[in-house]
Parts: structure tokens; C-alpha cells; sequence
């Protein structure tokens, strides 16, 4: 009797051990796709259907970090408990690792049923937590796939949940996605376009076109921006809008952006070197770049070793990077110090507060090229160029339009005073020998006006 008994209550602690999350005392994945795998099997009627949830925590690793790691074992407890609060009995909640959970709703009618339990997740999960003194909130993101409709087997729905779950992620958190079948494709065509990314940097697939930056009064050019491109054997160019965020999001533009600076200053400090008379470089620099604690060092090691002048270098920011004042300052600052200049991209279009511009080293605005587009037959367009000139004017920045096409874009703008331009008005970004061809041309033209 005793040896049986014994031989329970080991099978029982190994079964607890194997099957369950000893944190939060959920099942753990290997159960919960046991469960879902019976469910699916064995399922009693043909018109019953079931659903999968992915659950995770946003920004969890920011709580761990910030609260500490019992704080961050409480919020999983926390979790735990207000889901399975919310699911039915014969529902099934499990922790599958880290921050993420996964429920399995079963016998669902509709799928009104199962949006209404997701959203009542979503509120209580947002409601204060109050331990040890303190009083924080969490929220998380919900992905979700129907069975049978996305899938048939356990491994499908929880993929495909996981995947409407990362759109949910992309799209700001805190709320939940449906998965369908055109998400399917899209990361299918993401995870292809990542693996050819790493692949294009190793081999070096890039180049960069350089696309000329003029005085618009006087029509001199005055510099030029570095775009990178990149050619895939055998897909051909893939435009930058195409990679750029995504080598952002994989982290992959920190070696991408370093070899776009490094390339691009060595061609700088050739063409300066060449009897052209200097210009200023500029180069696109993404927020992911500006956070790598190795930024500083990296840039100042390529300006030694390329040779440029970093009075010629200038790095343009997008705006939105600029909301971020604190943790940003003391990097442009860094930036300020080399001696690199500091441009805010696409502005007009990022962050509402002007604020900032008077706290941070900038040196000058580029407006957006969506004010400039049309310019001259939209009163708001113009009012607002005009209200962004005005503003640098005054506080005594440099102003450049981008996206500079016709004719009337450069009559309009110049009404506003003695500003730079960019644009296939002047010219589309070039290679590097197109680039050499322009910069003779208005040398020339230069030379025979005076
Ligand atoms: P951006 O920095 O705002 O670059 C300006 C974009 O406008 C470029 O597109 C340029 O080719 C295009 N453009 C220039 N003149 C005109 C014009 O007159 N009309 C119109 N419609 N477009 C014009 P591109 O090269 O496709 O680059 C798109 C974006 O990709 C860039 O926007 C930038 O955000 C990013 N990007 C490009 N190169 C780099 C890079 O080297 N590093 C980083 N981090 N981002 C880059
Ligand atoms: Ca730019
Ligand atoms: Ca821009």
C-alpha cells in the first residue's frame, strides 16, 4: 500500500514538475498544447469551434528592469490570476515562458463570444496593482486564431495566433488582432526580406546615391544627402522604405548605418579632395543608431579614418526621435562636440510640441516634403512652410525644403526668403558618377557666369 502510494505522489510531483509553471501554477506549454491537441481530436460536434489566444505583457522587460525581478514575478502571478478570473471553467489558461500566456477558449458560438473575453482581459489586466508599497499598471497585447478556420492543428493556431499578436505589437500594443490569411503572407514575406537582409550585409548588396542639396536663390549647390539602395541579385532594387524599417526593428541598420557613414564620408572626403569645392554631407541617422552605446565612438573613428572634416558631415534626424528630449540631449550633444551638424528630418510631420528645438543643438529644419508637394495651390501647405521659416528665422536655424519638383514649388518658397532646396526639380539622388558629372556641369556654369 505504501510503495503505492509513494509511487503517487512521485508521479504526481513529476507531473506537477512537467506540466505545470511553477510561478504562476498554470499548466505550461507542453500541457496546454497536450489540451488543445485532445481538443482538437476529439471534437464532440462538427459546428463547434474553438479559439486560441497569445497574451503577452507589454513592455515587461521595462518593468523587470525598472521594479526589479519580484516585482516582475508578481506581475506574472498578477497576470495569471485575472485571467483565469475571467475564462470559464472549461476554459484553459497556461503561461508558455517569459511574459506570454496563451488561453484556449472552447465550444465558441461566435465570435462575438470570444471578443467580448479578450476585451475584458485587456481591461482587467490595465487595472493598478498594488504590493509592497506601490501602486503600478500593466497592460498587454492579444492575438487570436479561430479553429478551425486558421488552422487545424495545435501548432498552426498558436503560430497564427503569435502572429496576429506581433501585428498588434507593431501597431502601438495594448490591444488585440484577429489573425487572417493576408497577415500570413505578410510575415512570410517578412521573415524572406529579414534572412535577405542579413544576407545583403555580409555580401554587401548596397550602394549609395547622393542627391544634390542647393542654394535656391543663387543655385549653387550646397551639398548633398547619402540614400542608400539596395540591389538584390535577383529581386533588383528594393527601396529603402521597403527595408529600412524593418533592418530598424531587427536591429540589423546598426551595421547597415555604420557602413552607410563610413562609405559615404571616404566619397565626401574623395570629391573634396578633387578640386569640388566642399560640401556638406549629409546622412540619415535612425533612432536606433542614435541608441547604440557605441554611436559616439564608432563616429568618431570613422571621422578619423575617413579623412572628412566633420564641419562638412551633417546627420539628419527624424523629428518623432526629437519627443524623447531627455535621453536624446546628451547624444546630440555628443554629436555637437565631433563637430557634425544636426538637421530634423521631415519636419513639421513628428513630434506637435516646438518646445524642444530651444533645449537641443540643431542646426537646422528640413520640412517635410508633404508641405511641399503642394505647395502652390494649398493655402494650409503654404501657411505652414511659411510658419516653419519663419520659426527657424528666428531662432536662427537653417531651413531646406525637401521634395522640391516644379517650378512653383521653388516660386512659392522663395517668397519666403533666402532658403535651401532639395528635389527632383534640381535633381534626383545620383550615383557616384552622375553625381561627379552634375558637380562639373555647375562648376562650369558657375565659371562662365562670373
Ligand atoms: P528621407 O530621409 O526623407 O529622404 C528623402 C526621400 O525623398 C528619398 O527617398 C528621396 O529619394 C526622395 N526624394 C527626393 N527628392 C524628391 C522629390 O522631388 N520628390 C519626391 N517625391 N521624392 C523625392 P528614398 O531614397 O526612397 O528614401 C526614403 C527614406 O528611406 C528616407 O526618407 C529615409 O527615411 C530612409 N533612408 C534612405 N536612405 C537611408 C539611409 O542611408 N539611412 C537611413 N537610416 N535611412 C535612409
Ligand atoms: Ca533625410
Ligand atoms: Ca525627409
Amino acid at each position: 500500500m505504501r510503495d503505492i502510494s509513494e509511487r503517487k505522489d512521485a508521479e504526481k510531483a513529476i507531473y506537477q514538475l512537467a506540466f505545470h509553471d511553477s510561478l504562476t501554477s498554470l499548466p505550461n506549454r507542453r500541457s496546454f498544447m497536450n489540451k488543445l491537441l485532445n481538443e482538437v481530436m476529439h471534437r464532440k460536434s462538427p459546428v463547434s469551434k474553438l479559439s486560441v489566444l497569445f497574451i503577452d505583457i507589454d513592455n515587461f522587460k521595462q518593468i523587470n528592469d525598472q521594479w526589479g525581478h519580484d516585482v516582475g514575478d508578481l506581475t506574472l502571478q498578477e497576470t495569471a490570476k485575472r485571467i483565469r478570473s475571467i475564462i470559464r471553467p472549461k476554459d484553459v489558461a497556461a503561461r508558455f515562458g517569459g511574459d506570454e500566456f496563451v488561453v484556449m477558449i472552447r465550444d465558441v458560438q461566435d465570435e462575438k463570444e470570444v471578443i467580448e473575453i479578450v476585451e475584458n482581459i485587456l481591461g482587467q489586466i490595465q487595472k493598478p496593482i498594488n504590493k509592497f508599497g506601490h501602486a503600478f499598471s500593466i497592460a498587454c497585447s492579444i492575438g487570436v486564431a479561430h479553429y478551425p478556420d486558421h488552422g487545424d492543428s495545435p501548432e498552426d493556431l498558436v503560430k497564427n495566433a503569435d502572429t496576429a499578436l506581433y501585428y498588434v505589437k507593431e501597431r502601438g500594443k495594448n490591444d488585440f488582432m484577429i489573425f487572417n490569411k493576408q497577415l500570413e503572407h505578410q510575415s512570410l514575406e517578412r521573415r524572406i526580406l529579414e534572412s535577405a537582409l542579413r544576407q545583403a550585409i555580409k555580401e554587401e548588396q548596397f550602394y549609395l546615391e547622393y542627391q544634390p542639396k542647393m542654394d535656391m536663390s543663387t543655385n549653387e549647390i550646397i551639398g548633398m544627402e547619402a540614400l542608400v539602395r539596395w540591389e538584390h541579385p535577383d529581386l533588383g532594387i528594393i527601396p529603402p522604405l521597403k527595408f529600412i524599417p524593418l533592418a530598424e526593428e531587427t536591429g540589423l541598420i546598426i551595421p547597415l548605418g555604420e557602413w552607410i557613414l563610413k562609405e559615404s564620408c571616404f566619397q565626401a572626403f574623395a570629391w573634396q579632395n578633387n578640386d569640388f569645392p566642399p560640401l556638406r554631407l549629409s546622412v540619415n541617422i535612425s533612432v536606433r543608431q542614435l541608441e547604440d552605446p557605441n554611436f559616439i565612438d564608432k563616429v568618431k573613428s570613422i571621422v578619423r579614418e575617413t579623412g572628412i572634416d566633420a564641419k562638412n558631415l551633417e546627420f539628419e534626424i527624424t523629428e518623432s526621435v526629437l519627443a524623447n528630449v531627455n535621453s536624446i540631449a546628451p547624444i546630440l550633444k555628443e554629436i555637437q562636440k565631433i563637430g557634425i551638424s544636426i538637421s530634423v528630418d521631415d519636419f513639421g510631420t513628428g513630434y506637435s510640441s516646438l518646445s524642444y528645438i530651444k533645449d537641443l543643438p540643431i542646426d537646422t529644419l528640413k520640412i517635410d516634403q508633404s508641405f511641399i508637394k503642394d505647395i502652390h495651390e494649398n493655402r494650409e501647405s503654404k501657411e505652414i512652410a511659411k510658419a516653419i521659416i519663419n520659426l527657424a528665422n528666428s531662432i536662427g536655424l537653417n531651413v531646406i525644403a525637401e521634395g522640391v519638383e516644379l517650378k512653383e514649388h521653388v516660386d512659392e518658397l522663395k517668397k519666403n526668403g533666402s532658403i535651401h532646396g532639395q528635389g527632383y526639380y534640381y535633381s534626383r539622388p545620383l550615383k557616384v558618377s552622375a553625381f561627379e558629372e552634375f558637380l562639373k556641369t555647375a562648376h562650369e556654369a558657375l565659371l562662365s557666369v562670373n
